[in-house]
């Protein structure tokens, strides 16, 4: 486990892009924290840094968004309307883990699809307003991902 702290959107973006850099193909990230925490300014950082210039938002009521980095997808999940539905038989396995980078905000809602192979990034605010301490924590084949950073 590797601990971070940022002290301004930009800084988080700067840790996303060091991220994306080491990031292969079929790759999941799982994005935790409470809302304004910072997962979709990560997640535009990361993005923005594999070459996409679309706009990055949170898919929030259609879920999964999908972002090309040239020839590779991005899978930009917000699993927090899942909380009452479920996540399971809706076809998500079909995309997450497979051919594409995957990032999942709110996993917890999706805990029952979630690969063992994965790299966990936790985000919370401090007493400082712009201030977040983000910690990373790759598990499974992934275990020790975060040394790299
Ligand atoms: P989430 O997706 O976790 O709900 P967002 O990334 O959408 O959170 O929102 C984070 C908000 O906090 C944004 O308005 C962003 O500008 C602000 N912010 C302030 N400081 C930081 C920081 N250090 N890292 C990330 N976002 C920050
Ligand atoms: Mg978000």
């Amino acid at each position: 486990m590797k601990e971070f702290l940022t002290n301004n959107s930009q800084q988080t973006q700067e840790l996303a892009q060091k991220v994306a850099q080491l990031v292969r193909r079929g790759m999941v990230l799982t994005l935790n924290g409470d809302l304004g925490a910072g997962k979709t300014t990560f997640t535009q950082g990361f993005a923005r840094a594999l070459g996409v210039t679309g706009r990055v938002k949170s898919p929030t009521f259609n879920i999964m968004n999908t972002y090309m980095a040239g020839e590779t997808p991005i899978y930009h999940f917000d699993a927090y309307t899942l909380e009452t539905m479920g996540a399971e038989n809706q076809g998500f396995e079909d995309f997450i883990g497979t051919d594409g980078i995957t990032l999942i905000e709110w996993p917890q809602y999706m805990v029952d699809i979630l690969p063992n192979d994965r790299i966990d990034f936790n985000f919370q605010r401090t007493n400082e307003d712009d201030q977040r301490q983000i910690t990373i924590h790759g598990i499974g084949q992934l275990a020790n991902f975060e040394d790299a950073l």
